[in-house]
């Protein structure tokens, strides 16, 4: 359970449509990071054989600012495997390719409630996939990028997430083999979803190209300027290159607010107040829309498979950053007498 605990003591500032200065935002990342650097709570994900042999102490985090500003604190650089992150991006590639009406009757926008990789999530459904961050729903979305072949179709997933992450980003084979050798569950649901005839094109093939996703190589910093493409109206603010459009931000940020950290989602969001993905390596990026993203990394993870550290050092991001978006005071001008108060 998110337990607000962790950044109970910290002010609530509130959103001021704009970050502070680069100073002192770079003081709160650095103060983000110590503070939760004894943390050792969750667990590695060892589902994925690799995953369970990676080095549990590692932490970092990066800021990255619309306005093109960087910050990156302990680990920020180590590389580890997207995982579901890739989630968000490729369902905004999708929107992009096919708009928002499409998708939205393709894959759905609800919450499942379920597990990542449900199965029951598909059936209870008869097969229509509702929730675009959980693997059913995401292997049918990776079955909509364009391509002849799945060749293609994992270039164009590659090419894509790099235009977000303003560099070539490039696959892990170690994690890739180890997911393909051992992924039974994600193939039983690329076979429930043809057999519902929600995908097109080969299930295994579909499959090995959203395994492929996942295995893309990130660091923290990738993350944070990956999401902070999505909070800059989709132009990548350190290339300046625009990778999607300002509707394809806000569709997609609306879908991650509300499953983004899976069953824990409405947690997340009681106690953040931000949109945001997490994967089973240890990766979160919270995006807050018109400021930047926050991305963390730190491989163990609570009972949903969200990584703790990551959690707590972003709650704290968002408090001290005033980035919470459902946060607001009294405006004075309409109430002389109220002046702001901190949160409890
Ligand atoms: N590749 C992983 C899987 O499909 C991604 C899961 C995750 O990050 N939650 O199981």
């Amino acid at each position: 359970m998110l337990d607000p605990v962790a950044w109970r003591d910290v002010r609530q500032e509130v959103s001021t449509g704009t970050l502070p200065g680069w100073d002192r935002v770079e003081e709160i990342v650095r103060d983000a990071h110590s503070r939760y650097s004894e943390e050792r709570g969750g667990r590695v994900a060892d589902y994925i054989p690799v995953l369970a042999e990676v080095d549990p102490e590692l932490f970092g985090l990066a800021v990255i600012e619309v306005g093109g500003g960087l910050h990156d604190a302990g680990d920020a650089l180590h590389p580890f495997s997207i995982q579901s992150i890739s989630k968000m991006f490729v369902y905004a590639l999708a929107i992009q390719e096919y708009g928002h009406e499409r998708v939205r009757q393709i894959v759905g926008v609800n919450n499942t409630g379920l597990a990542f990789n449900s199965v029951m999530a598909l059936e209870l459904n008869s097969g229509h996939p509702m929730n675009p961050m959980v693997n059913a729903v995401a292997i049918a979305t990776t079955a909509l990028m364009p391509g002849a072949t799945a060749v293609e179709q994992w270039e164009r997933v590659r090419e894509g997430l790099s235009a977000f992450a303003g560099r070539p980003l490039s696959l892990d084979g170690v994690v890739y083999a180890s997911e393909a050798e051992t992924n039974d569950r994600n193939r039983a649901i690329g076979r429930l979803l043809r057999s519902y005839d929600r995908l097109a094109g080969d299930p295994d093939e579909v499959v090995d190209v959203y395994t492929r996703q996942c295995a893309l190589s990130v660091t923290a910093h990738d993350l944070a300027v990956m999401g902070a493409t999505l909070a800059d109206g989709g132009v990548n603010p350190v290339t300046g290159e625009r990778v999607v459009s300002e509707e394809v931000c806000r569709d997609t940020l609306s879908v991650v607010a509300s499953t983004g950290l899976y069953e824990r989602s409405g947690d997340w969001l009681f106690e953040i107040g931000l949109p945001a993905k997490s994967g089973v390596a240890g990766g979160i990026v919270a995006v807050a829309p018109g400021k930047g993203a926050a991305a963390g990394f730190s491989p163990r993870l609570d009972e949903a498979g969200n990584s703790v550290r990551s959690q707590m050092a972003i709650g704290y991001l968002s408090r001290a950053l005033g980035l919470n978006l459902f946060a607001s005071a009294p405006a004075r001008s309409h109430h002389p007498e109220s002046v702001p108060s901190s949160a409890p």
